[in-house]
């Protein structure tokens, strides 16, 4: 950890109320396995799990003192009302001790591609990262208590699951440059619609550090909504548009890299972006400013894109046993990732295009509309055939079957798999869905 704490400096930031002598931690934690000698042991509560079942164990490892919600026989401890909310408490602490730039990154799609993008064009840095997706209320702080005196910038993922999840993670990392790579249908259920999707990541601007810089993309229909709420931060903004800061022209899309000019403060130069899609250019701009903004030059910033970036599960491609490619984009899903992802799939030089969908999960209302608008998509686009996992997936396929196409309905994994495990060499097969919709199932049916 950057700096030790005092319990009474602790129990200050949570609201908290120290019991028994001050003292001094070195390490803060909330798993048992972690303890070290003269740590502190925060009872986080999760789902399944209640830390407060694990305090004894927690001072017969060696922590030397406890954040608990209630009166517990521990020599040294912090009572607080929510412990959840004191690790972030704790961690802005240590947060405020960092001399180096803590770079925030939300929106909808595209977070953990520019974050582990980003983190990795910095290589001449001592970069801090989110590790995998680890981005809510307990990944964020958990990252930043990994702080110490050698790193030079933090680069912290922040998604989003319920309403006031970013305003608190806003609180905790207090950006000293916000990327909002943009806003888009997915967690209706925690936000409601797209306004309080919108919203909810603006939060993340409004809530940065008064002299950060923002960046937004110029494209999506909140831009103004979010400048407004930039206030006297600095903006800057990437595009597809001359109105943008940093924007990109003369696209050329191939089908596993692009090649694009981007264009900043009247300097253009050619780029050679490692990955397909107009989307991971998009990524690419974002990546390229927060970069200038970190005072990296933009011919060096610009030649960071050829290296690709390697997130599992996200466009990864891959061959089938039969030697289709097989493009794994199965992590997770939005309606906006999975329309991102058919546009890659019909760009492969393959005969047949198909595509395994799963239900996209956390759309509440809106769930049949959207998996109808995909099939739809996925028609116009010219996918070949689309093979659907379960009742919800299977909307697509009606309306995929309604405009003439090819829709098989699955319901199993194993089935899905079994169909499309003959396909040869001049086929590409797309396999994607939520996270709750375990596709990656087929993934390991075709190549183990
Ligand atoms: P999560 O909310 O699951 O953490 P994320 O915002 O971190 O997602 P990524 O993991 O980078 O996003 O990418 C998720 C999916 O979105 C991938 O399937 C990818 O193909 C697609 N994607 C990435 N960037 C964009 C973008 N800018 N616009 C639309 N889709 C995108
Ligand atoms: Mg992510």
């Amino acid at each position: 950890m950057l700096i030790n704490l005092t319990l009474s400096a602790i129990a200050q930031a949570c609201d908290g109320e120290l019991i028994g002598q001050d003292c001094v931690v070195s390490a803060v934690v909330t798993d048992t396995r972690k303890i070290s000698l003269g740590c502190m042991f925060v009872a986080l509560k999760g789902e399944r799990f209640d830390g407060h079942d694990y305090i004894e164990q927690a001072i017969q490892n060696g922590a030397a003192a406890v954040v608990s919600d209630r009166s517990i026989e521990v020599d040294h401890y912090v009572k607080v009302a929510d412990t959840t909310l004191a690790y972030g408490a704790i961690a802005r602490l240590v947060r405020d001790a960092f001399k180096g730039s803590v770079v925030c990154i939300t929106g909808s799609n595209g977070k953990t591609t520019v974050k582990d993008w980003l983190a990795q064009s910095l290589f001449e840095k001592n970069v801090l990262k989110t590790r995998a997706n680890l981005n809510n209320q307990v990944g964020v702080p958990q990252t930043l208590l990994e702080l110490d005196v050698n790193h030079d910038i933090a680069v912290i993922e922040a998604g989003t699951s319920f309403s006031g999840e970013i305003p608190l993670l806003a609180k905790i990392a207090f950006p000293d440059v916000v990327i909002l790579t943009n806003a888009s249908g997915s967690h209706f259920e925690g936000l409601g619609s797209l306004e309080g999707i919108a919203k909810e990541k603006g939060a993340l601007v409004s809530g940065a550090a008064p002299n950060a810089n923002v960046i937004l993309n110029a494209d999506d229909t909140f831009f103004d909504y979010w400048c407004g709420l930039a206030g006297k931060r600095t903006l800057c903004s990437f595009g597809f548009t001359e109105l943008a800061d940093l924007y990109a022209s003369d696209l050329e899309l191939g089908a596993e890299s692009s090649k694009a000019v981007f264009h900043y403060r009247g300097v253009a130069l050619p780029v050679f972006i490692a990955g397909a899609g107009r989307h991971q250019i998009a990524n690419g701009m974002a990546v390229v400013l927060a970069m200038l903004v970190i005072g990296i030059d933009f011919k060096q910033a610009v030649d960071a894109l050829a290296t690709p970036v390697k997130v599992a599960g996200r466009l990864e491609r891959l061959t089938t046993k039969s030697g289709a490619l097989l493009i794994n984009d199965c992590y997770n899903a939005s309606p906006s990732s999975v329309k991102a992802a058919i546009d890659v799939l019909v760009m492969q030089p393959a005969d047949e295009s198909w595509l395994i969908l799963g239900a996209l999960g956390e759309l509440g209302a809106q769930q049949d509309e959207i998996h109808h608008d995909l099939g739809v998509y996925a028609k116009d686009k010219g996918v070949s055939c689309l093979i659907c996992v379960g009742a919800v997936a299977g909307i697509a396929g009606m309306a995929f079957r309604n405009k003439g196409g090819n829709a098989i309905l699955c319901h199993t994994h194993e089935e899905a798999a079994a169909i499309v495990r003959p396909l040869g060499k001049n086929h590409a097969i797309l396999v994607k869905g939520s996270r709750s919709a375990k596709m990656e199932n087929v993934i390991d049916a075709l190549t183990n």
